[in-house]
């Protein structure tokens, strides 16, 4: 298999995670569990969104979290946005790095902020300027990129479009979402490998739900087309609980688990993570998609303790 040595994961429990929550966290509860997974060695945290307050309620106080985070300065943290305004309480809240999102998909930029495709892209612009001005750092997001609710399949030069206009404003740094959880392994390999020859400039991420049970795979899809970023959740979080059927992020602890095995370092300590995930279940209040939380680890956790017990024996 072809293997990294390391990989980046993104913790976006804090924003895609708790989105999707009945219950609203406090602004301290969700400082402390930003702190905790840093604490645990997470390098790039999505903390919130800079969003409208009545479109998610549950991360309308994402300004006050990110003035009381703890800053180390070799950690990322970022906060997604989708116009002008979130730019602008993102840098005013102090907050150096946002996502901006834009869905591949016309019906799900429709239903998601009520504009068309064009239009929010028109938008970008003035968030470039203003970016630039400000110091703020700006990543893309493409949502439904693996296939969209209400269209079905995204062709694959609709992506390669969207990465194109990115790029063309200066953004060197991509997120291919699986939103609603319909991507699958060989899918996820032919799209990432096509989008890294024709932008091999630009840093890719995939942010993967496990809604049909195919995030694992497509990680391991994705690794093999060489991606070494991926986005991940605490409890497996994300996705809503009310609708039937949908499930959240890939769970941060069970990619950890998975990567350990591997001998991937990730520089996050899994026993951390379990604790933050089983205190993240208590939070919300309901079984969440995590399957460390549901079965536990096996006694030899990795290859990393199996050569540690090897060499104690
Ligand atoms: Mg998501």
């Amino acid at each position: 298999m072809r293997l990294p040595e390391s990989m980046t994961i993104c913790e976006v429990g804090p924003r895609d995670g708790l989105q999707n929550e009945k219950q609203i966290l406090s602004v301290q509860r969700k400082i402390k569990l930003i702190n905790d997974v840093v604490n645990a060695g997470v390098k790039v945290v999505e903390i919130g969104s800079f969003v409208s307050p009545k479109a998610v309620p549950q991360l309308a106080d994402t300004d006050e979290v990110a003035k009381g985070i703890t800053r180390r300065p070799e950690v990322e943290y970022r906060a997604l946005i989708s116009n002008l305004k979130g730019a602008e309480r993102a840098i005013f809240a102090g907050i150096t790095k946002v996502k901006l999102t834009v869905s591949a998909s016309e019906s799900h930029n429709k239903s998601n902020w009520n504009r068309s495709t064009a239009e929010v892209i028109r938008g970008f612009d003035d968030v470039m300027e203003l970016a630039a001005k400000n110091g703020l750092e700006v990543s893309g997001a493409i949502s439904t990129a693996f296939g969209c609710p209400f269209e079905g399949n995204i062709p694959r030069e609709q992506i390669m479009d969207l990465i194109q206009t990115f790029s063309s404003m200066g953004v060197t740094e991509i997120s291919l979402s699986d939103t609603t959880g319909m991507a699958y392994p060989s899918q996820v390999y032919e799209i990432s490998k096509i989008a890294r020859e024709l932008f091999p400039s630009v840093r890719f991420w995939l942010h993967l739900h496990n809604t049909r049970g195919l995030s694992m795979a497509n990680i391991i899809a994705g690794m093999q087309a060489g991606i070494v970023r991926f986005d991940a959740s605490f409890a497996g979080l994300g996705g809503c609980p009310y609708a039937p059927g949908a499930s959240g992020n890939v769970a941060t602890e069970d990619v950890i688990y998975m990567l350990d095995l591997m001998n991937i370092y990730t520089g996050i300590n899994l026993n951390k993570m379990i604790e933050i995930a089983r205190d993240v279940r208590q939070d919300v209040g309901h079984e969440t998609e995590s399957f460390i939380l549901k079965a536990g680890k096996p006694l030899a956790l990795s290859t990393r303790d199996t050569d540690k017990l090897q060499r104690e024996v």
